[in-house]
């Protein structure tokens, strides 16, 4: 249970004054082998242990889960201790959390809908980065169009037989366990039917996962092979049957049109001042690139719009300034701060002239081909968790009530 006396606002400035000081106090010095941008490209055994160790002292700390009730492993706190922390992390560029697909989607949809038992058994460990969990939505012919699961679960005694493959499974190679959407009946009438939501396990031998690399080189999704896999009936989220409402409100979490994540970061943040300080290094006509009028042009759109994004993130968290639709700006979110992310990155890497094509190794490259491999991640957040063209059908049919066309 959250409290539910209203803090002061010297109780606020006190508690952030404590979490700056932890963070300054406890994030563990920079490796020497380079962390991936973001959750989604963890490649390899000492990013990923670096990663966990720290989404572990977080936790430990009390500064993740903060809202989640205190018996299942959490906090009891209310959402304004969280965004604080959340705030001083990006504001220090902190490392980001490890098992994302647990804390910000698979935690929050099993407090929605899960049993006792189920909240008890999974989530405490998912805080703790005890147990990483992975999502199996997409299949190699399934992807927005993510009805048309062709995944399939029997009913066997006391279990359920997996059958078929699902695809791009971020984290799949570390993961214990699963969200996946499987077709338990497939004479229901109609796709979104006949659909059952799994908390499955994928640790065990009879499912096999093969790792994909990227176009930056890493790794970090792989496909997941299910051959007559046994998942316990009691790994059934809901109802059986109920698997497209339960997708749509995991969908509803990861795009953020739904609050109750447990916190933390998901990537490395980006921020225009160091494209500014770029611009003052890279040299174009043999000049400072900041003093071409088409650069600084640029740098002032980009950091309007960082501006607005910011400016989003607060009105987000003031109910009486989106009571019209709650969920418009976390929808608007998603599409908005990844295409963002994407066109700040290629400007980042155009400011670098000839050195646009030296990538992270070689001597030469601009800040080690950083921004390379950021500008090639940025296109993950554009595809993964529902691309840009679907989240623009989104908010055009439910925010600004357009026919579906
Ligand atoms: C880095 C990364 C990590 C991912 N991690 C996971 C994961 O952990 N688990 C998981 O289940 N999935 C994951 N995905 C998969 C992701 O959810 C899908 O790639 C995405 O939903 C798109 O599906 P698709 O690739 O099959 O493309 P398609 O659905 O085939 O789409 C192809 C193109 O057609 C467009 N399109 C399709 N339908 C429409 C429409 N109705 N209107 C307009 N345009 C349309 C799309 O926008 C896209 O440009 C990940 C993807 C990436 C890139």
């Amino acid at each position: 249970m959250s409290e539910t006396v209203e803090p002061s606002v010297a109780e606020l400035e006190a508690f952030r004054e404590e979490a700056r000081r932890w963070l300054d106090e406890n994030t563990p010095p920079k490796p020497d082998f380079k962390l991936p941008d973001s959750f989604l490209e963890v490649s390899s055994e000492e990013q990923f242990e670096h990663l966990r160790a720290w989404q572990r002292s977080v936790y430990d700390a009390g500064y993740l889960g903060m809202t989640w009730p205190s018996e299942f492993g959490g906090g009891g706190r209310q959402q304004i201790y969280q965004s604080i922390v959340n705030e001083e992390m990006a504001d220090r560029n902190r490392p980001f959390m490890l098992n994302i697909v647990g804390l910000m989607w698979a935690g929050p949809v099993i407090l929605k809908f899960g049993t006792q038992e189920q909240k008890k058994r999974y989530l405490a460990p998912l805080l703790r980065a005890d147990e990483i969990w992975c999502q199996g939505f997409s299949e190699p012919e399934n992807g927005s169009d993510l009805a048309n699961v062709q995944t399939t679960a029997v009913r066997d005694g006391g279990d359920y037989v997996i059958n078929g493959t699902k695809i791009w499974t971020s984290l799949g190679t570390q993961a214990h366990h699963m969200i996946l959407l499987a077709r338990t009946d497939p004479n229901a009438g109609s796709k979104y039917r006949g659909l059952t939501f799994f908390l499955a396990p994928v640790d065990g031998p009879d499912v096999e996962k093969r790792p994909i690399r990227k176009m930056t080189g890493e790794y970090g999704f792989n496909e997941t092979h299910f051959r007559n896999a046994r998942v316990p009936a009691s790994c059934v989220l809901g109802e059986e049957g109920q698997g497209w409402a339960i997708a749509m409100a995991t969908l509803a979490f990861e795009r953020y049109a739904e609050g109750g994540q447990a916190g933390g970061l998901d990537m490395v943040q980006l921020r225009v001042a160091e494209l500014v300080e770029m611009a003052r290094e890279c040299r174009r006509d043999g000049r400072p690139a900041i003093e071409d009028p088409i650069v600084r042009e640029e740098l002032v759109r980009l950091s309007v719009e960082e501006r607005a994004i910011d400016m989003n993130d607060i009105r987000r968290n003031l109910p009486r300034l989106c009571r019209e639709r709650p969920d418009a700006i976390g929808l608007m979110r998603k599409l908005v701060t990844s295409e963002f992310r994407r066109r700040m990155s290629r400007f980042a890497v155009s400011l670098q002239g000839e050195a646009a094509k030296l990538y992270i190794g070689d001597p030469a490259a601009v800040e080690d081909g950083d921004w390379q491999r950021h500008y090639m991640n940025a296109y993950s957040v554009t595809i993964g968790g529902g691309t840009s063209q679907i989240q623009m059908n989104i908010l055009g049919e439910r925010v600004l009530g357009l026919d579906k066309g």
